[in-house]
């Protein structure tokens, strides 16, 4: 792989038509280079990108596992200033902070307006992942400048106490591990397991608690990850290298299961394990992303008639989710800062990918202030 930055340009004067920006030009390839400023066209906003980070997806793509055109700026957790509005975005103005989702939908859609605003079809219909759309099929947030589609239903003003690095892991993966707990309709009292214990399986983690586990069991064999877990949610984290986790389970709960597994890992044996873990009509809530064939033994969910839920769930995007997820960093329900551990300029955004995807130093997530 070969992950270089070019030399920064020095320009006198700086050229408003231009902007910085992690331009992926194929798999193994992503270089910082100087590129075209987008500019708002109606119903759009552009905003001056002040904090962002790097997820497990952009690796994905890095690493040609997820296809997505060459020459795409990659990236899609923006935090920034408003710097330019299209016409007819109301109700805000130019320099206000914003967040944004990682997840854009329109609005207006038969999936917005049905709830799986995730699922948007782009102003009708229903489109699968259609919501993601940063860094995925328009340009990202790994920039200096934003273009934001939308802009009316996905701009999140932020507020004056919370700063930019209390709010950047919003836009995906806050959003996206407390979902997992969401959608697993998790109740008071509830003993709740999570697979694997990197970024958002430990908002996952988190999730669970605040949706009113009694008790939740995290799966992590690297032990920083292990010990971060405990501190942000976790009773008790197994090592699947050590322990029989299924047998553990079911040990900690009598003999009966989980209620709840939440899977974010997106493998056979991660997934098969949670189905195993859960008890008659518990539920499994997925949140992994998966390649291949995903098998269902008939034994771990008692040949189909064991009542069992399984549900998927992509990010929540949209201004009001991150409204939402801003009130509980406000009210301290929900305290993002102990996920960062390293900070990069995004010039030196090769060295973040090289530490973030090799698991170097104990990284859990990057801060990349352009
Ligand atoms: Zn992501
Ligand atoms: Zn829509």
């Amino acid at each position: 792989m070969t992950i270089a930055v070019h030399p920064h340009k020095q320009l006198t004067e700086k050229d408003a038509a231009t902007m910085r920006a992690a331009v992926f030009h194929g798999p193994g390839d992503i270089r910082v280079g100087e590129v075209a400023r987008p500019k708002a066209g109606p119903g759009e906003a552009v905003i001056r990108v002040t904090l962002t980070t790097i997820c497990g997806t952009d690796v994905h793509i890095l690493n040609g596992e997820y296809p997505v055109k060459a020459g795409l700026i990659l990236g899609h957790e923006p935090v920034g200033v408003i710097a330019e509005l299209g016409a007819g975005v109301v109700g805000y103005e130019v320099g206000d902070r914003v967040l944004v989702g990682a997840i854009t939908p329109c609005g207006q859609c038969h999936a917005c307006f049905s709830g799986k605003a995730s699922q948007c079809g782009h102003g009708t219909g229903y489109e699968a992942i259609g919501g993601w759309r940063f860094g995925n099929t328009i340009d990202g947030a790994q920039a200096e400048y934003l273009l934001v589609p939308y802009a009316q239903a996905n701009l999140a003003k932020i507020p004056d106490s919370l700063t930019d690095e209390q709010v950047v892991l919003l836009a995906d993966i806050a959003s996206t591990g407390f979902s997992g707990a969401e959608s697993g309709g998790i109740k008071l009292g509830d003993t709740v397991v999570v697979f694997a214990q990197g970024p958002i399986g430990l908002c996952a983690t988190a999730g669970a608690k605040l949706m009113g586990a009694a008790r939740v069991i995290g799966i992590e064999t690297d032990r920083n990850r292990a010990a971060v877990a405990q501190r942000i949610g976790a009773d008790v984290v197994l090592d699947p290298e050590t322990v029989d986790v299924v047998a553990e389970v079911k040990r900690l709960t009598g003999g009966y299961g989980a209620d709840v597994a939440i899977e974010a890992l997106g493998l056979q044996v991660t997934f098969e394990n949670a189905l195993r873990c859960v008890r008659p009509g518990g539920t499994v809530s997925s949140l992994g992303v998966y390649s291949g064939k995903l098998q269902l033994p008939y034994d771990a969910f008692a040949a189909g008639l064991g009542d069992h839920t399984i549900v998927t769930t992509l990010c929540p995007g949209g201004k009001e989710r991150m409204g939402r997820l801003m009130r509980m960093v406000e009210a301290g329900r929900f305290d993002p800062l102990p996920l960062i551990t390293h900070r990069f300029a995004l010039d030196e955004i090769g060295e973040a990918y090289r530490v973030f995807s090799n698991r170097l130093d104990d990284v859990l997530k990057v801060a990349i202030r352009p």
